[in-house]
């Protein structure tokens, strides 16, 4: 019998959880038939409504759930890492809690992997439907830019819904890197992927947790982590700005020997030092950006922490009198 973990990364899902569930269960029963096991691994990233109790009731109605609650909001790239990390199965998918990512696909996914021979199956959606246009239109232009500025294969509309074997998920596990964007991440760790392609689905219900401005945020991070070309754009600026400086010299010193020297042109002086304060100002942002992240990176701060999860319970039921400590090793 083989294993397949779904990996669920929660964050106040107290509306949806259930019909997740419900639907999972759907395609947990399919599987069954083909000699397939199920382990859904609800990861609660710090939710402030009642997910992670949700989450433990299923648990006691259902020995293939289990769940892992954060000590608070780690964001969802920690939460997918948790859940990689957790994982027992022989497959993995990463899928979110709202029924975005349509659990019928994972047949399909399961197909291409274990008898196709990819190593992974991943989706992308080919329409944003839905979906603010600002937004779209944003997303659209950021791919373009990405693509060109980093070596990384990024994919216009990718998901995170992406199945996996073992071995590419301990690939991506030895990533152990702070600043995670898994959609680079999972490229960058190569191997053979079968892209399977859907239109946009809405949120069956509640509320997506990005608001435009983490979208930048989040979307910067991706540039800093896979591409240096905003440092080369810096060095290169500068260089452009020298050639022109000593151009422009030549010019003044050959105007001043030909015609004299009136005094003149002062507002045309100002703008030029605004106009290269601001370019100097505007590197060294983009220096600092990549200085903040190796900063991060070299404290070596866990990627996420877990504040109980069901083996924890287990053990304390097993064992109630052990000390807290070496409980808390156990599970982590
Ligand atoms: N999520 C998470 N932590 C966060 C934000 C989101 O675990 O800080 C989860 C969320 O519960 C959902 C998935 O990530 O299962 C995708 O989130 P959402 O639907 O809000 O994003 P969208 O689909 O709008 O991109
Ligand atoms: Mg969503």
């Amino acid at each position: 019998m083989k294993l397949l973990s779904v990996i669920v990364p929660c964050f106040n899902e107290e509306e949806v959880l259930l019909l997740f569930y419900n639907e999972i269960c759907k395609e947990a029963d399919k599987f069954e038939s083909i000699g397939v096991s199920f382990e859904i691994l609800f990861i609660d990233d710090g939710s402030k409504d009642r997910t992670l109790e949700l989450a433990k009731n299923l648990r006691e109605k259902d020995s293939r759930v289990r769940y892992i609650s954060f000590s608070r909001n780690f964001g969802k790239e920690s939460a997918i890492f948790a859940g990689l990390e957790k994982s027992m199965g022989d497959y993995v998918v990463m899928i979110d809690a709202d029924l975005q990512d349509p659990p019928s696909f994972l047949m399909e996914m399961y197909k291409a992997v274990a008898e196709d021979g990819y190593d992974s199956a991943a989706t992308r959606r080919t329409t944003r439907k839905g979906e603010p246009a600002i937004r779209s239109f944003f997303a659209r232009q950021y791919y373009k830019l990405i693509r060109k500025i980093s070596k990384t294969e990024f994919v216009d509309g990718a998901r995170d819904f992406r199945l996996m074997t073992r071995q590419m998920v301990d690939a991506i596990l030895e990533m152990r890197e702070y600043n995670r964007f898994t959609k680079g991440i999972n490229e960058w760790v190569g191997f053979k992927t079968k892209w399977l392609e859907y239109e946009n689905v809405q949120r069956v219900a509640g509320n997506t947790k990005w608001s435009f401005w983490q979208l930048f945020l989040y979307s910067m991070e991706g540039i800093t982590a896979f591409s240096t070309v905003p440092l080369a754009l810096a060095a290169l600026l500068g260089m452009f700005l020298c050639l022109m400086s000593f151009f422009f010299i030549c010019v003044i010193v050959i105007r001043t020997l030909a015609f004299g020297d009136p005094v003149s042109g002062w507002p045309s002086l100002a703008v030029i030092i605004l106009f290269i304060g601001g370019i100097q100002l505007f590197c060294i942002g983009i220096l600092g950006q990549y200085m903040a992240k190796t900063y991060l990176e070299t404290k070596k701060r866990p990627i996420y922490i877990i504040k109980e999860s069901e083996i924890v319970l287990e053990r304390l039921v097993k064992y109630p009198d052990s000390p807290s400590r070496s409980v808390s090793e156990e599970s982590s």
